[in-house]
C-alpha cells in the first residue's frame, strides 16, 4: 500500500492525512468555508466587472467612484487628491465630479483588467449569443 503524506489544509494550514490525493482541505467544513469564501470573492469581481464594462472606453470624464474602480484607487484617496487639487476635474455641481480619464491615466497608469473567472466569461458568452440571436429577429 502507498503511503500518502501529509498535506497542509489550504483553509487552516493544519497538516492532515488526504483521502484521495486531489484533497486540499483537512474536513468537509474547511472545503465548504473555502468554497464560500471563493463564491464571495467571484461575486465581488464579478459586480465590480459588471460596473466598470458600463463604463464606454470612449468617455473622457468619469466619476470620483468610476475612477477609483478603474484604476483601483480607494474612493477617499481620490476626493483627497481632487480637493487637494492634485488631480484636476470639472466640478457639475454637488457629488457631480468628473475627472478626465487621460488625466488618471497619467497619474495611475492604465485602467486594470479584473481577471475573469472561467464561468462568468461563458455566462458572458451565453449572454452575447442571446443577444445577437434577439437581434437578428
Ligand atoms: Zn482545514
Amino acid at each position: 500500500m502507498m503511503k500518502r503524506a501529509n498535506k497542509q489544509c489550504l483553509n487552516c494550514g493544519k497538516e492532515f492525512l488526504p483521502k484521495t490525493v486531489t484533497s486540499v482541505y483537512c474536513s468537509h467544513v474547511c472545503s465548504k468555508k473555502a468554497y464560500k469564501q471563493k463564491m464571495i470573492r467571484l461575486k465581488s469581481e464579478g459586480e465590480l466587472k459588471a460596473i466598470t464594462d458600463k463604463i464606454p472606453d470612449s468617455r473622457v470624464f468619469i466619476s470620483v467612484p468610476e475612477a477609483g474602480m478603474l484604476f483601483g484607487i480607494h474612493i477617499k484617496s481620490l476626493y483627497r487628491l481632487v480637493g487637494q487639487g492634485k488631480i484636476p476635474s470639472v466640478n457639475l455641481g454637488t457629488r457631480l465630479i468628473r475627472i478626465d480619464r487621460r488625466v488618471m491615466v497619467g497619474m495611475f497608469g492604465p485602467a486594470r483588467s479584473l481577471p475573469q473567472a472561467a464561468h462568468r466569461r461563458k455566462n458572458y458568452t451565453a449572454l452575447k449569443k442571446r443577444t445577437a440571436i434577439q437581434s437578428v429577429k
